[in-house]
């Protein structure tokens, strides 16, 4: 593997291999690598002939500082992990790498996907989400953008952003990847304690609870019981929603409709999100 930590020189690395029609394959993460960053390296790796895979913990996404200044950093382990996983290049940038002094910031308009779930509860994390993306692209010529649905609101908001700066990358959704009892992979989930984990399955317990008991019409109770299983299992919910596939939030379900539940809720101040396809 090739650790690049300067822009410029990964940026004519690439171009190079572009030159000779070698297809690049990226994958940006914030790091504390687990199966699910790993998943998008195998994924990109058996599209593309070379797979980049960033780390870095973009500072202008943290709404909470207290959550930026807790987020795990494991570089070494990272490393043996992309090494043991056959990852081409690595881009390890410092934050003025990203935002050199001359950096212009930008206000995307993403409209109303902002204003919802993750949107409404981390003002300005979105932006700051395409501000290191799009710079990140700008540096990384790729062809393909490897993207967790795990972070569903995410994907969406960044396939927008690719549409406003008609930046030629293609984006590829990947399954999330979770522990064996069901809990969705997540740097975040480091921070946890045992018993900590061990509540936390509840949160998939109550997506399951969802996709099982669906049915049409009023979809009030079946989130009051979800919400009821994470609140007796010590989390604080941020948001617990049915929606349909742009986002907007079925309350009456016509029993068509492909309906996807997300949950945003935190345990002892460590926030984490998952969502489900439920029909
Ligand atoms: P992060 O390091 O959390 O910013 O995540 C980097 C990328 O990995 C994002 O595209 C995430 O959606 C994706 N990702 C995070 N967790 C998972 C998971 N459990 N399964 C699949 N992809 C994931």
């Amino acid at each position: 593997m090739i650790l690049f930590k300067k822009a410029a020189d990964l940026s004519s690395f690439i171009d190079n291999q572009r030159v000779m029609n070698k297809k690049v394959g990226f994958v940006p993460t914030m790091g504390a690598l687990h199966a699910g960053h790993l998943s998008l390296i195998t994924q990109s790796k058996s599209d593309n002939d070379i797979t980049v895979c960033s780390i870095f913990v973009n500072p202008t996404q943290f709404n909470n500082p207290e959550d930026f200044k807790k987020y795990p950093i494991t570089i070494e382990t990272d490393i043996k992990l992309l090494e043991a996983n056959s990852c081409d290049i690595l881009f390890l940038p410092s934050t003025e790498e990203i935002y050199p002094p001359d950096f212009e910031k930008k206000y995307y308009q993403l409209g109303s996907i902002e204003r919802v779930l993750e949107g409404k509860h981390r003002p300005g994390h979105f932006q700051g989400v395409c501000m290191v993306v799009e710079r990140l692209l700008n540096i990384v010529h790729c062809d393909h953008l490897y993207l967790g649905k795990k972070d569903y609101q995410q994907c969406m908001v960044l396939k927008k952003m690719i549409e406003i700066t008609q930046l030629k990358v293609n984006i590829i959704v990947a399954e999330t990847i979770r522990e064996d009892n069901g809990l969705a992979m997540s740097s975040r989930n480091q921070r946890l304690s045992n018993n900590e984990k061990q509540k936390s399955l509840s949160i998939y317990k109550a997506l399951n609870h969802i996709k099982k008991n669906l049915k049409p019409g009023s979809l009030t109770p079946i989130i009051e019981e979800s919400k009821t299983m994470l609140i007796e299992s010590d989390f604080l919910i941020d948001y617990f929603e049915i929606t349909d596939s742009n986002l907007n939030e079925v309350s009456n379900w016509d029993g068509k409709t492909p309906l996807i539940a997300l949950v945003a809720a935190t345990i002892n101040n460590i926030r984490l999100i998952d969502n489900m396809i439920i029909a």
